[in-house]
């Protein structure tokens, strides 16, 4: 008699960018992944990273061209079969940038969700569609698994009027147009951390900087969202790599007015050719690029960057009238001490002082902020996949208590 040798369960989290898909796939009760990846410059060449739990490079015995979303999901298959055969995914949570008015948290999708999400592409035009294409290709990927959306809006919908609303006619603000806060996957990961590592801070006034290639601001107060610099879509509040921030309406008037253009330049040029890229004249859109190359250009945009991150921290604070810890993370916020030491200088009027030898020497999750530092500062890598995991599993677990009652 032969005995069938029982599939590992495990999840999948899968993080669907507009050129790129995040994976991370973990066992039942781990928090930790078996595997984590990530299928970069879709659409233009293409380039797989693939780890596991210790970190150690994971390789393919083939090469991949990544022409579209469903060529990087078969390499998410294809690393399923080759080093995982013995896990079987019993859900897959994806992260979906903007969730509106009706998502207020992790969800099933079905065809009438999906549906609801096809409405929302037009508010985050560079990441829904792409979230959207994720989700089919893992529907077609797993057939018969439960695929659930975790929504980046959803942290946020404890805000107040007066922190989500615009000082535009009421009616609008019934009908959903207000401010939804985004990142809010990546936000909910440093709560939780922040509650692990210093619960009297998480009952505080907490101002998170996520700093990436889109990057805002979040006032976290006892745990909740209060406040965030994104509105209500995705271009709104810092400067980012491609996007322009924050902006005068009137500047949108002028150019469709006086300079004639059309919505699709407009789309293109605030969400493309803005930012980090725009500021420096078109040197680039990565903070890397720019600290090293030591150019008036580059100089510039970093300047403008610093100084909107330190204007965005001091209105995080007011709208919870303090602060006790900011927390830097993604991309820049995890990696650049100069940007982290520049916006700390630009606000040394409220009494924040670095310690210079862990901002620039150390590794990870670390205090930054010197003894005498009217507030403490911290650099907390952010991890939005095991959020999503988290999300899918409970989920999952409802359900299942749900069946029994
Ligand atoms: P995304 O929003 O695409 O997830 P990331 O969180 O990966 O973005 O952040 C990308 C940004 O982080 C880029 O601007 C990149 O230059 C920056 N970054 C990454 N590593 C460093 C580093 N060592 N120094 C400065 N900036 C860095």
């Amino acid at each position: 008699m032969t005995v069938k040798k029982e599939k590992a369960k495990g999840f999948l989290a899968l993080n669907s960018g507009s050129s790129s898909l995040k994976f991370a796939l973990y066992l039942d009760e781990q928090e930790k992944e078996s595997m984590v990846g990530r299928c970069e410059q879709i659409g233009t060449g293409g380039n797989v990273r693939i780890k596991d739990i210790e970190g150690q490079p994971l390789v393919l015995p083939k090469t991949y061209s990544l022409d579209t979303h469903e060529a990087a999901m078969q390499v998410v298959l294809d690393a399923m079969a080759y080093f995982f055969p013995d896990i079987e995914v019993q859900a897959v949570g994806h992260r979906v940038v903007h969730g509106g008015r009706s998502f207020d948290g992790p969800i099933f999708i079905t065809p009438k969700v999906l549906e609801n999400l096809e409405r929302l592409v037009k508010l985050a035009p560079l990441h829904e569609p792409h979230n959207i294409a994720g989700i089919h290709a893992a529907m077609e990927a797993f057939p018969g698994v439960p695929q659930i959306a975790c929504f980046d809006t959803a942290f946020h919908r404890s805000q107040s009027f007066v922190d989500n609303a615009f000082a535009i006619p009421y009616h609008y603000y019934e009908e959903g147009i207000l401010r939804y806060g985004f990142h809010g996957l990546s936000y909910e990961y440093i709560n939780a951390e922040v509650a692990r590592l210093a619960p009297e801070l998480h009952q505080g006034k907490v101002v998170v900087a996520h700093l990436g290639n889109g990057a805002s601001l979040c006032a976290i107060e006892a745990g909740r969202s209060k406040a965030s610099t994104m509105g209500f879509t995705a271009i709104d509040g810092l400067p980012m790599g491609t996007r322009c921030g924050q902006l005068d309406p009137g500047v949108i008037l002028h150019f469709l007015e006086t300079e004639g253009m059309s919505i699709k330049d407009l789309n293109r040029i605030l969400y493309k050719e803005s930012g980090l890229l725009g500021l420096s004249g078109g040197l680039s859109n990565d903070m890397r690029v720019l600290t090293e190359a030591g150019t008036e250009a580059a100089q510039r945009a970093i300047d403008y960057f610093t100084h909107k991150v330190c204007a965005g921290v001091a209105s995080m604070a007011a709208a919870m009238q303090g602060i006790n810890l900011l927390v830097f993370t993604a991309g820049i916020g995890e990696h650049s001490s100069l940007v982290r030491r520049k916006v700390c200088e630009g606000l040394a009027w409220l009494g924040v002082s670095l310690d210079d030898i862990s901002n620039t020497q150390g590794k990870g999750t670390r205090l930054i902020s010197a003894k005498d530092s009217k507030f403490k500062v911290m650099v907390i890598p952010t991890d939005e996949e095991v959020i999503i995991v988290r999300a899918t599993r409970a989920l999952l677990a409802e359900k299942a208590v749900a069946e029994v009652c």
